[in-house]
């Protein structure tokens, strides 16, 4: 049996995606990437934006006659759409046959069976945030990454971990506290069983994932996890060589935290900590729970605790109500900030939160665009400063693989059918250095998967151009006497 599937969204839509397609490898299933050959056809679904939505509709929208045709192939939506459309979906793709929320994955295999077998439709979702007492909803959200497939993750020594689900925090534009249910932390023993299997089967970097990660607060026995807690542990595993965790709500960056990050070599000196907005209106408005001043606070405390940190932040331009002079705010903080990126988004109102029942959409796409354009464009030129600060430096490379230039000449070589490069050719690598940097530099297949130090002599907003460091060992001249 073969299975396609499509991940739209987040890095947690990808380790989901991970889950599930080694849920149904046990079934028989193999991938395949022609959606054309598949028995079974999922979409891992994204609701954050519209955009994601519309894609998704309009991918099934394209399945319509293949299902006319080969009745038998299962359509199934997965993921934060189908827990906020639920029945929608059905309505509007009446030939989908299965619909799964983020909290009932792990039945994937066997509701995919059942359809085969007895045919109809299916439906597992969570319930909402008002359908029961809070113990109730947090039972119907939970799933906690029974299995893992390594050919689904970023590269075989690189994966996510999940160490939260959910989110409390109700920020006004988004939808995650709905699709994803209340905000639970996974178990410090759980996760550091499932960290010391990954290190054990060759994973050498692991990414912790939350919501709001830093959050993180357990209570296993009589003892209390927090997240500097967790770090300390999973720094003890001795294959693990660099951790890193995503994404972290400001208000709960703790000293307790900032200092594991300082002291745990292995730990990523790389803090991804979206603000959002310049504006204190705008964040009120978005009900983010902190001000501008106590997120310049936080941003110089965790500067004079990690020296060197490298901080990303995300925004969203066009917010309700949101006036050129908010605007301007929002690019007066990323100026004086230096991030080291941010992501830009131009506000989408979701149905169902408290902002698209609250404040009208009132700001033109057209102005959206242009504020999203000029606050990238800052950004993109301090973070071209931030790199060229990096020229003659020497950094320690994780390699992740070619890089998307080599990929390309690789899928043209093999269009054109020339044999495939042997192991030791030369090729273009990219990889990342520790504070989260892009690096791209020539080298071989072999070295895939290696830490090598990579010496930077060019750069530009996005990527670090560097030579990787050869030793001489022994003398160079040998004279014959
Ligand atoms: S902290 Fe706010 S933006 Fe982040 S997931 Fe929770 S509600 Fe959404």
């Amino acid at each position: 049996m073969k299975l396609y599937i499509e991940t739209v969204g987040c890095q947690m839509n990808m380790l989901d995606s991970e889950l599930v397609v080694a849920s149904l490898r046990k079934d028989g299933y193999e991938l395949t990437a022609d959606v054309g050959e598949a028995d079974t056809i999922l979409f891992n679904t994204c609701s954050v934006r519209q955009h994601a939505e519309d894609k998704i509709y309009s991918a099934l929208g394209r399945l319509k006659n293949a299902k006319r045709q080969h009745p038998d192939k299962v359509i199934g939506v997965l993921g934060c759409m189908a827990q906020k459309d639920q029945g929608l979906i059905f309505k509007r793709a009446p030939y989908v046959d299965l619909i799964v929320g983020p909290g009932q994955l792990h039945q994937v295999p066997e509701l995919v069976r059942e359809i085969r077998e007895r045919g109809g439709q299916r439906m597992e979702v969570s319930l909402g945030r008002k359908d029961g007492s809070r113990h109730e909803i947090e039972r119907s959200h939970e799933s906690f990454d029974p299995l893992r497939d390594p050919t689904m993750r970023p590269t075989p020594f690189q994966a996510y971990v999940r160490i939260m689900i959910g989110c409390d925090k109700f920020c006004t534009y988004c939808i995650v506290p709905s699709v994803r249910g209340p905000e639970q932390s996974r178990r410090a023993s759980h996760i550091l069983a499932e960290a010391r299997q990954l290190a054990g089967e060759g994973c050498r970097e692991i990414t912790l994932l939350g919501q709001t990660v830093n959050s993180y607060r357990h209570r296993e026995g009589d003892r209390t996890w927090r997240m500097s807690d967790l770090l300390a542990a999973l720094h003890e595993i001795d294959d693990l060589e660099r951790i890193k965790f995503v994404t972290n709500y400001p208000k709960d960056m703790t000293n307790d935290l900032l200092a594991a990050v300082r002291d745990l070599p292995k730990v990523s000196k790389y803090l991804h900590v979206p603000v959002q907005s310049g504006s204190n209106a705008v964040l009120r408005r978005m009900k983010r729970g902190y001000t501008v001043e106590e997120y310049r606070e936080v941003l110089a405390r965790m500067r004079e605790w990690i020296p060197g940190v490298a901080v990303t932040s995300d925004f969203i331009v066009g917010f309700c109500g949101e006036t050129d002079d908010d605007f301007q705010q929002t690019m007066d903080l990323v100026r004086e900030s230096r991030f080291k990126n941010s992501f830009i988004f131009k506000y989408s109102e979701r149905p169902g939160t408290k902002g698209a029942e609250l404040y009208a959409d009132d700001v033109p796409d057209d102005v959206k665009r242009r504020r999203n354009n000029e606050l990238l464009e800052l950004q993109n030129q301090i973070s071209d400063e931030e790199n060229h600060a990096f020229l003659g430096r020497e950094v320690m490379v994780l390699v992740e693989g070619p890089s998307k230039a080599a990929e390309k000449h690789g899928a043209a070589q093999r269009a054109e059918s020339s044999p495939s490069p042997a192991f030791s050719e030369q090729l273009q690598l990219t990889g990342r250095t520790h504070c989260d940097r892009i690096v791209v530099f020539t080298g071989n297949r072999r070295q895939i998967g290696q830490f090598l130090p990579v010496v930077i002599y060019d750069a530009n907003a996005h990527t670090l151009f560097g030579e990787v460091v050869t030793q001489h060992v022994g003398p160079e001249l040998f004279t014959l006497s």
